[in-house]
């Protein structure tokens, strides 16, 4: 499957006559999802692509026909359109239909669903589920212990010390982590998740968890539910201030390759993290069928990677940034990956680096205003060759302007020859916008070039 169809770009190529075609469901409509949607058109085996419930600059892109009308959170309205228009593979974005089993009933229904079932999920849906698997299969993880009872967890707490960690064990929107500086600070996240409930039943159950010094990392591979294969690394830069200052947000900005995930470090990844966690899951009769995504941390005195977390979904923005530099047919794989066929096959990169700048509304993690207007979208993206910008959160307003309505609204990606190339190219774009109402991070990258480099951006 070694992409004999690669550099095919317009989705029709003569070479890709004879080989099965699909046409493609993206569920979801962030910048994510607008990546995945500019991948699967270009793919040669792909037919079309549809984005439910996509968003504004999805459509006005040509990426992808996008269905905002179509009810996500119901599996039979979901079924009934794959019917319709002949749909021969979903891909979910976010992790939350996953979690509520939206890949269950498409799979029951016969249709190829790239995407774990709810039960596979739970390894991003459970913490105290996901640092099980860990202990049963060996993969290497923070210490911890599982409490719903506020004075046993105290207590645990204050044997320990701090620095210490705190986790809901459910879904928190990504609030539900707490790194505690001292036993204080510690107490009070209990105090707030097991006897508040500030996370509801996300948090009725909590981990408590060994700090963990180091960088960190992430991890990203395919899983058919036997085999995996490594995507490229990617970084990502959660903190929404420059110097990784401020609030974590949902990422402000990627980079790919990595170099904190030297090839080296990915070997040991695969076969100490993510391998024993597929065999496990099957071993526990919960195959994983999507991405596995693991947040790791490199640990200072070892240098060897540890699991922080599992997610069950490409991380955004990383996923731009691998989307652009993807030169595999990306339909077709993961069709195999949802046949278990994934066994031997590589993927093709493009060389040099990318990069993803957020573009995110003034105000965000916190609240914002709506409805600002975006102008210059496109003559950002002629800026210079291999600009690509992806809409996370804009609308149409009535006179047929962008206006941003959600907390992450653009990324703006390019790919370079190097990672300072890559860069350069993406912050001219985001030079070119005019949002009065958006602001962005002037460092991305930052641990992969050198200080110097942002003196003109500062
Ligand atoms: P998570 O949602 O589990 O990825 O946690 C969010 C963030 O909290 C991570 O990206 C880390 O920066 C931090 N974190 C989580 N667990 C640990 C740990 N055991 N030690 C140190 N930092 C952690």
């Amino acid at each position: 499957l070694k992409s004999e169809l690669s550099g095919s770009v317009d989705g029709h190529g003569s070479n890709g006559a004879s080989a099965e075609r699909v046409v493609v469901l993206v569920i979801g409509g962030g910048g994510r999802e607008h990546a995945l949607c500019y991948a699967l058109q270009r793919s040669p085996t792909c037919d079309a692509v549809f984005c439910a419930p996509g968003n504004a600059g999805i459509s006005a892109s040509g990426n992808a026909t996008c269905i905002p009308d179509l009810d996500i959170t119901s599996s039979s309205a979901v079924i009934s359109f794959c019917r319709k228009w002949s749909v021969g593979l979903v891909v979910v974005g976010p992790e939350a239909p996953l979690v509520s089993g939206l890949a269950n009933d498409l799979v029951m229904a016969g249709i190829p669903t790239f995407g774990p079932s709810a039960e596979a999920a739970a390894l991003e849906g459970s913490k105290n589920f996901m640092k099980t698997i860990c202990d049963k299969y060996g993969i290497p993880t923070a210490k911890y212990q599982t409490f719903s009872d506020a004075s046993a967890a105290k207590q645990y707490i204050k044997e320990q010390g701090a620095p210490i960690v705190i986790k809901a064990d459910g879904l928190a929107a990504g609030k539900g982590v707490t790194v505690a500086m001292t036993l204080e600070e510690a107490y009070e996240a209990v105090d707030s998740m097991l006897v508040e409930g500030v996370f509801g039943s996300a948090g009725c159950r909590i981990v408590v968890e060994e700090f963990l010094e180091g960088e960190e990392a992430s991890f990203f591979a395919l899983v058919d539910g036997e085999n995996a294969i490594p995507l490229e690394s990617a970084q990502d830069h959660k903190r929404v201030g420059d110097g990784d200052t401020g609030p974590n947000t949902g990422g402000m900005g990627a980079y790919s390759p990595a170099p904190v995930l030297t090839k080296q470090l990915q070997s040991v990844v695969m076969d100490s993290i993510i391998l024993p966690t597929v065999k496990g899951m099957a071993m526990e009769g919960c195959k994983f069928v999507g991405v596995l995504y693991a947040g790791l941390m490199i640990e200072k005195k070892s240098g060897l990677p540890k699991l922080i977390e599992y997610n069950v979904r490409f991380g955004d923005p990383e996923c731009q940034v691998l989307m652009v530099r993807l030169e595999s047919d990306l339909a077709k794989v993961l069709l195999a990956a949802c046949r278990g066929e994934l066994k031997g096959v590589t993927l093709d990169w493009s060389p040099g680096s990318a990069m993803v700048v957020v573009m995110a509304n003034k105000g965000y993690p916190g609240s914002y205003e709506k409805g600002t207007v975006i102008r210059n979208l496109e003559e950002a993206e002629h800026v210079a060759p291999s600009v690509k910008i992806f809409h996370a959160g804009t609308a149409l307003d009535s006179d047929g302007n962008f206006v941003a309505t959600g907390g992450r609204v653009l990324g703006i990606t390019s790919k370079g020859k190097d990672l300072e190339e890559a860069r350069d190219k993406a912050y001219l774009a985001v030079e070119e916008i005019n949002w009065p109402g958006g602001f962005y991070r002037k460092d991305i990258g930052w641990r992969a070039l050198p200080q110097k480099q942002f003196a003109s951006n500062a």
